[in-house]
């Protein structure tokens, strides 16, 4: 299992876990709650194979059979339930409930409910790990809930979400929740180079780094997710049409060209995720602008030189032409939610700049 990496910035959180775990403390259902691409699902596997470890530490030894079963995704009492790795956007009852009757298109593979049905292989308990549990819809929840509600000896259900808000309230009433916050830059960086196969020789990928651990704001997992979106190079792009330094017709070009990975089921999806990363980058930098204009420190902006040289331009002299150029950004931003044309809209938000 390439996830079962130590969950650098929460190893204490998870150590405190795991001895409420050993004086048998732990509640039987737990929450991660925190930001995006902070780690709490590397922290769920984590403390799941911690609590399975023949060692009985306060970490996974690495070494004992259960640890080696725990990391190759094949120990039988470590259940993930992932929408994403089955390539489902929602989390159905057929992931929490064995039901004979399924469709061709939905999850196939074995239930929460198959897998507490069976005995306790190495006798340590059965713990099942909810990846972005907000992806559980409501007949999903209800079926979990019964499970919550009638807790069993010896299983513990590890929950994981930035997203808190949409469970049910009876869900969350019957859960515990730990809150995992945002990484110190070092320790985002230290993930970057460990896990994102970043070279800490190289200079131009410790700049790169550096940028994008500042850009994602203390999370390691939106950094590789802004890295592999190419945001650093499309926030360029948008600076330089947003400063006048480029016309934005030629920019509006260029954005679609640069080759970031934007994921999706579709290619329309891909484009509006894109047009989303475009619109949110420009977002972005012209906040920083304001806060440039207001005075705030350049060195802890996100889009530090980028809004710095825009609050310089002519673009944002007039009050009434910022708060234009604002709404418009925002508005294109707000519509992409309908089913409008990605490239219109990044267009429409481009065509608010002064010529
Ligand atoms: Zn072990």
């Amino acid at each position: 299992m390439t996830d079962l990496i130590r969950p650098r910035g929460h190893q204490d959180a998870v150590a405190g876990l795991a001895r409420s775990a050993r004086e048998g403390r732990l509640p039987h259902a737990l929450l991660l709650s925190g930001p995006d691409g902070v780690g709490k699902f590397r922290a769920a596997l984590w403390l799941g194979a911690t609590l399975l470890c023949e060692e009985a530490g306060e970490a996974p030894c690495g070494a004992c059979g259960s640890c080696k079963r725990a990391r190759a995704a094949s120990h039988a009492d470590l259940f993930v339930v992932d929408a994403r790795a089955h390539e489902q956007d929602e989390l159905t009852i057929f992931f929490v409930a064995h039901r004979e009757d399924r469709p061709s298109t939905a999850y196939q593979g074995t239930s929460i409910e198959d897998f507490l049905g069976l005995r306790a292989a190495e006798g340590r308990g059965k713990f099942v790990v909810i990846r972005e549990a907000h992806r559980l819809n409501e007949v999903a929840q209800n079926a979990l809930l019964k499970m919550l509600e009638e807790p069993r000896d010896g299983v513990h259900f590890f929950l994981e979400t930035a997203t808190p808000d949409a469970l049910l309230e009876t869900v969350r009433s019957r859960v515990v929740e730990v809150r995992l916050g945002g990484l110190d830059r070092e320790t985002c960086e230290a993930v970057l180079f460990e896990a994102g196969g970043f070279d800490r020789t190289d200079s131009g990928q410790v700049a790169e780094v550096a940028g994008l651990v500042r850009l994602a704001g203390g999370s390691p997992g939106v950094a590789l997710d802004l890295h592999a979106r190419r945001a650093p190079e499309l926030a360029l792009l948008i600076g330089a049409a947003l400063a006048g330094e480029r016309a934005p017709h030629d920019v509006a070009a260029d954005l679609w060209e640069v080759d970031g990975e934007y994921r999706g089921k579709t290619a329309f999806v891909r484009r509006r995720v894109r047009a989303e990363t475009i619109l949110d980058l420009g977002l972005g930098i012209l906040a920083d602008a304001e806060r440039c204009l207001g005075g705030g420190e350049v060195a802890a902006l996100r889009h530090g030189s980028t809004a710095e040289s825009l609050a310089a331009s002519a673009t944002l002299a007039s009050a009434p032409d910022r708060r234009r150029i604002g709404r418009a950004w925002l508005a294109a931003r707000e519509d992409l939610r309908l089913n409008l044309s990605p490239e219109a809209l990044v267009d429409r938000a481009l065509a608010s700049l002064p010529r």
